[in-house]
């Protein structure tokens, strides 16, 4: 039977029972949108991570733009960003009419913090830091630069929740942390779903407003908003998720460090974690010069894997628009052409495993 590079059914699996008398629960309820369930996944998340306030929201997409709407961040405005990311955190930062200014990616595939600053200018407004693949940034440098230019920071924690760098956990480093709930991330929910975390009260404030029209009091509307409330159900099931939060990230520190250690293939260029910094694992990501063959073998060999992300943002149809070229994000391109996530999910059995290291050690 073929592993696929993903199986979100032995994620509910695992929990059924709960997971089903919390959706049955909520659908009894017979209130189904901002009430408890919410209320009580916002405090449990903020208590997780430490940052103070959480504020539940409909996507991780719209934890970012909303992010950067109520900081101020718009038009005539740019944002640092790695080059090497999914393109909803480009697109948090462009809804809002602002500017991504990329930076090349270092070799845990974060932003090379070297390169950081020589991009800042005077119209700069904030560095939106991605702690991609699950692992913290190199956050410590990062506050320096943001602090010594006075720059708003945004985490796009959409991969790390739980991850942490110095002991402090991702999201809760900057301004706000954005935060996606996905069905694949490493805390899912059964549809889309999303936060903000912030130390800020008036920041907490300011996106409860947003997300319901820009009301506060029924009928009150002080701002143009959106509509962009966690719903009761998600909330629900995500606190079940969350009470297992930890032992499901166990699960996938113990399986990546048997491909640590048990994957060798002078082909294969295996991931790294940085000093200070710890990974959840949200990918395990190969590199190979390769890849087409590679993909191909594993395939033949009932292997699945996909490619995170074989476009980068600046070369997307969407960002013609920047004028940027082939050429332009050296690092970032050759990592597009060379990277890889093999098989990785909660409730991946030990068979499954030895079936991939195996191959991919055959290769
Ligand atoms: C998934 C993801 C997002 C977007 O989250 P959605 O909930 O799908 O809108 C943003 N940034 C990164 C890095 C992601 O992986």
């Amino acid at each position: 039977m073929k592993i696929m590079p993903n199986r979100l059914d032995r994620g509910f699996y695992m929990y059924q029972k709960e997971f089903e008398e919390k959706a049955i629960e909520v659908l009894r309820s017979g209130w189904y949108v901002l009430g408890n369930e919410v209320q009580s996944f916002e405090e449990e998340f903020a208590n997780y991570t430490g940052g103070g306030h959480c504020v539940g929201l409909a996507s991780g997409l719209d934890a970012l733009w909303i992010a950067f709407r109520v900081l101020g961040i718009g038009a005539g405005d740019e944002v640092i960003v790695q080059g090497n990311t999914y393109i909803a955190s480009v697109m948090g930062i462009t809804i809002n009419g602002a500017t991504p200014v990329f930076v090349e990616p270092d070799e845990y595939y974060n932003i090379d913090v070297s390169k950081l600053e020589e991009k800042i200018t005077d119209k700069t407004k904030a560095i939106l830091v991605v702690h991609l693949y699950g692992q913290a940034s190199n956050m410590k440098p990062i506050i320096e630069v943001a602090n010594k230019y006075q720059l708003k920071l945004v985490e796009d924690c959409a991969q790390s929740h739980g991850a942490c760098f110095d002991g402090k956990m991702t999201g809760t480093f900057g301004d706000i942390g954005c935060f996606s709930f996905y069905p694949s991330k490493n805390l899912g929910a059964f549809g889309d779903a999303g936060a903000i975390v912030t130390n800020s009260e008036k920041i907490a404030q300011d996106v409860k407003i947003f997300r319901n029209y820009g009301s506060e009091k029924r009928y009150f509307n002080k701002v143009v908003g959106a509509n962009s409330r966690l719903d009761e159900l998600q909330a629900g099931l995500l606190r079940v998720r969350l009470r297992h939060l930890q032992e499901l990230l166990d699960e996938r520190v113990e399986i990546c460090n048997r491909y640590l250690a048990e994957i060798q293939n002078p082909k294969i260029q295996m991931p790294k974690i940085r000093e200070y910094s710890t990974t959840v694992w949200h990918q395990f990501v190969i590199r190979c010069k390769e890849r087409n063959s590679l993909i191909k073998y594993l395939d033949d060999n009932e292997v699945g894997t996909i490619i995170h992300y074989p476009i980068p943002p600046h070369l997307s149809e969407a960002y013609a628009y920047l004028g940027m070229q082939t050429g332009s994000l050296p690092i970032t391109e050759q990592y597009a052409q060379e990277v890889l996530s093999i098989p990785l999910y909660n409730g991946m059995d030990k068979e499954e495993q030895s079936h991939v290291i195996k191959v991919l050690n055959s290769f």
